[in-house]
Order: structure tokens, then sequence, then C-alpha cells
């Protein structure tokens, strides 16, 4: 018998069936689930999403698959670490994988006409991430995206997915995003400000990449759109606008960070 076995049970009864996937192993030492990550499968279709994510040569899994009917599909345990959020930070932790859950959601995705997701597949998303947290107990700040944990390299689950609403159900942290002012193109990329070194400190207290120090350059705009497509999704341009910078003021900062400051 391997030290890690294909799933044979699911982890909870919303499950509707079990895929397993062989792309798995062990959680590091000293790590349970703290963080949920969702993301979009960025596949044509859920058959093509769970062959990729159940192959070996792709070398890639998730713990939960749910499709557009909503319907949802586990293909690994949760005490188990999958191979889904690939080279990621979060308050100062590296290895998102051991550390968190992930969800994929059958969406093709930004390059394949980027539909909806449909209300049947996000009460099931809602209805999962609930149970997820509860039984972890992890915290709203800690339901993430994939693009929050990946900036510039992934920008899944994007911003047609619904935080709003998800966060109504009871998952996830937000504040209403200001509005947007369509006149108001930003500060401009290069610039050094106060208000430039106010935002990098709030991106890093919540838990985004980003030194303290520093213009306005294009690893902050890389950020500051991952900001965007979480929580004010009107615009993800990158462009540090009012409303981006209000939104960001009033969201409430998580309590406790591994290591928050990067001074
Ligand atoms: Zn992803």
């Amino acid at each position: 018998m391997s030290v890690v076995d294909l799933i044979t049970r699911p982890d909870t009864p919303l499950v509707g069936e079990l895929f397993p996937s062989p792309n798995i192993e062990p959680r590091k030492p000293g790590y349970a689930p703290s963080m949920l990550i969702l993301h979009y499968t960025g596949l044509p279709t859920v058959e093509r999403a769970l062959d990729v994510l159940s192959r070996p040569d792709c070398k890639v899994s998730c713990h939960y698959v749910i499709d557009e009917n909503g319907r949802i599909i586990q293909m690994v345990a949760e005490d188990l670490r999958a191979w889904h959020a690939g080279v990621s930070y979060w308050g100062g932790e590296t290895d998102i994988n051991s550390a968190s859950i992930g969800i994929e959601i059958q969406n093709p995705g930004h390059m394949l006409g980027y539909p909806e997701f449909p209300a049947i597949q996000m009460r099931a998303v809602a209805a999962l991430s609930h149970d997820i947290v509860l039984r972890h107990g992890i915290a709203p700040h800690y339901v993430l995206a994939h693009s929050d944990v990946a900036p510039g390299r992934k920008i899944d689950p994007g911003e047609k997915f619904d935080w709003a609403w998800l966060a109504r159900q009871g998952v996830g942290n937000w504040v209403a995003p200001a509005p947007l002012d369509e006149g108001d193109p930003g500060l401009q990329p290069g610039c050094r400000s106060a208000d430039v070194e106010r935002a990098r400190r709030l991106l890093a207290d919540y838990g985004y990449k980003i030194d303290l120090k520093g213009s306005f350059d294009a690893d902050m705009q890389t950020i500051v759109r991952s900001f965007q497509l979480h929580f004010r999704p009107a615009r993800t341009d990158g462009r540090l606008d009012r409303s981006t910078l209000d939104t960001l003021s009033r969201l409430d900062m998580p309590r406790s960070l591994k290591d928050g400051r990067i001074a």
C-alpha cells in the first residue's frame, strides 16, 4: 500500500461523484487546510478538465471540480496535497498547495469566450465552500482567487466570478467597491506618492506579494489588477484609480498573518 491512496470516499455528502486523481502527495508536515482557493478550469468541457487533472503527465490536480450544472466531483481527499496553485504566495506563505483546498469551477475562461458562471453552478460553489470553511475553520479572508496568490501568472476565476454574491451566502471577505469614475485615469505609471505607499502597505497587509517600498511600477500594476479581479471587477486594468484605492482602504484586514509585513 502506498503512502497516499486514491480517494475512495467523499469528504462531504455534497459530492455527487468521485473521479480520483493520482497527482497527490501528503501535505507538508504541520500543514492543515487554512485557505480555500477558487479557480476556473480554462478548458472547453468538464470532461477535458477531469482528464487533465487526473493524467500523471499533466502533474496537476485539485480537490474538487464543479461542472456547469452544479455537480460536485471530488478528485483528491482533503487531507492530501493537490497540485492546483503552482508557484504562489499569500501573507508570507509560499506552499499554498499544502495550506489550501482547491476548487476548479468549470468555465472555459478568458481564452475561450469566458461565459457567465451559471446560477446553479454558483449555488454549488457556495454550498461546497461553506461546508469546507466550516469544517476546517477557514477565515473569510482566506477564501481567495488563484489570481490573488499567483498575480501576473493567473487571472482565474476572473472578473465575472461573483464574489459579492458569494459573500452574501456567508463565504469570503467583501466590501462594496467604490463606484468607478470613467474619467479618472489613475496614477501615472512609475510615479511615487503617499497614495502609492499606502496602497503598497494595504495590499501587503491583506496578503498580496508586494514590497512596501517602490514606485507605481509594473509589478505593482500586476498586483493592483489581481486586487481588482477580486474586489473591484468593474474595471480590471491595473490602474491605481480613486475607486480602487478607496475600495482597498475600506477592506477589512485579516487579524493574523504568518508574515504579512515584508519590511
Ligand atoms: Zn487556477
